[in-house]
């Protein structure tokens, strides 16, 4: 059994008891995985053993009866084994090579195609939207759903110049792996918070509304025993609606999306890097986010016809030249894009290599 095992008496079962015999038998002793097609991973370990890795993408918010579908389609091909992933994939980990491509003609016939590895157009990861957060900005399922069936072809090919990561969070405090994916979405507001007196006067702590301000844009306003907000110091992030729900930020009509790129967690090649403000607003264009999605396929279809092999949207990027990404994609360029806010250290725009 596993060295590591430990014992509690709290929380989920032990992972342990819950991986294939496969894994067990072979944990700490694979030798090599490789990619059979998109869609499909093999593992072959010291033993000889083959595992095989089935993936297919949800949509995150997933009906009860879907997860009874997938368990069903588990019990059928994999053992009863199924996981997943942090990007929300669904991963069927079979022992029987025979029973591969069944399970994904089942799984593609059910509509639930196989994808996401390699260089592929990875699931988009989300946050909770207007259906679940009360500080969202925009929705999350609607344009990660429009953005993601633009994109489709990508999620079932091999051969993009790199991995494609796309997440997308409904406000700034970005519940989602915006500021490290190559491309993100971001839900914006524009408008401070709405104050009401009565509200606040009867509903809230005041210095708790006050300490939850990061930038302390907010005031004690003692006649109306409520607190003012300072327009030039708010910067919309709704920290204090999630103290005080007298000071409401929704926005219909001025919500709306940022779109940040370049982004990527470290790997063998390259350090990480945090995404950049390219586009800082895009009205929430209800059902199918039009602009969102044009705007997204841009980016993507320049870094797929310009891309060296093995270039992330951010490598491809910083070889070519900030400047040059704004011209290439006919996008307008102001001071407050790219990077940081202060100059209050060196930074991207204030060095001499920067050309605008
Ligand atoms: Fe809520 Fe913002 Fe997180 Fe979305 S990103 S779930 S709106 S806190
Ligand atoms: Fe402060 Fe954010 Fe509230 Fe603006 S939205 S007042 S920055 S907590």
């Amino acid at each position: 059994s596993n060295p590591n095992y430990g014992k509690t008496d709290i929380g989920p079962p032990h992972y342990w008891d819950m991986l294939p015999d496969i894994i067990k038998n072979n944990y700490g002793k694979w030798l090599f995985h490789e990619k059979v097609k998109p869609g499909v991973l093999k593992h072959v370990g010291e033993s000889g053993d083959e595992l095989f890795t089935v993936r297919i993408a949800s949509p995150r918010l997933i009906h009860i009866d879907t997860i009874r579908y997938f368990a069903d389609m588990a019990d059928k091909y994999s053992g009863g084994h199924l996981r997943f992933t942090s990007r929300h994939s669904v991963e069927f980990l079979l022992s029987e090579s025979a029973n591969v491509d069944p399970l994904i003609a089942e799984l593609d016939a059910a509509g639930w195609p196989a994808g996401g590895t390699g260089k592929a157009l990875k699931n988009l990861i989300h946050t909770q939207g207007w259906i679940h957060c009360h500080s969202a900005a925009t929705d999350a399922s609607g344009p990660v759903k429009a953005v993601m069936d633009d994109l489709f072809d990508l999620f079932q090919k091999d051969d993009l110049p790199a991995k494609l990561k796309i997440a997308m969070a409904c406000c700034l405090n970005m519940c989602g792996a915006v500021h490290c994916s190559d491309i993100a979405f971001v839900g914006v507001h524009r408008r401070i918070p709405q104050v009401n007196d009565y509200g606040v006067a009867n509903g809230c702590e005041i210095p708790n509304v006050i300490a939850s301000c990061p930038t302390g844009a907010i005031r004690p306003n003692p006649k109306a025993k409520s607190v003012t907000i300072n327009e030039e110091k708010c910067m919309y992030c709704g920290n204090c609606y999630s103290v005080c729900p007298a000071l409401p930020i929704a926005d219909p009509e001025g919500d709306g999306v940022a779109i940040f790129i370049g982004g990527k967690v470290s790997n063998t090649r390259s350090g990480p890097a945090f995404s950049k403000l390219v586009i800082p607003y895009i009205p929430n264009e209800t059902p199918r986010w039009d602009t969102l999605v044009k705007e997204i396929r841009k980016i993507v279809e320049l870094w797929l016809s310009d891309a060296k092999k093995h270039e992330r949207i951010g490598e491809w990027i910083e070889r070519i030249g900030w400047e040059k990404f704004f011209e290439k994609a006919n996008l307008p360029f102001n001071s407050k894009l790219i990077d940081d806010f202060t100059f209050s250290v060196p930074t991207f725009r204030s060095t001499s290599q920067f050309k605008f």
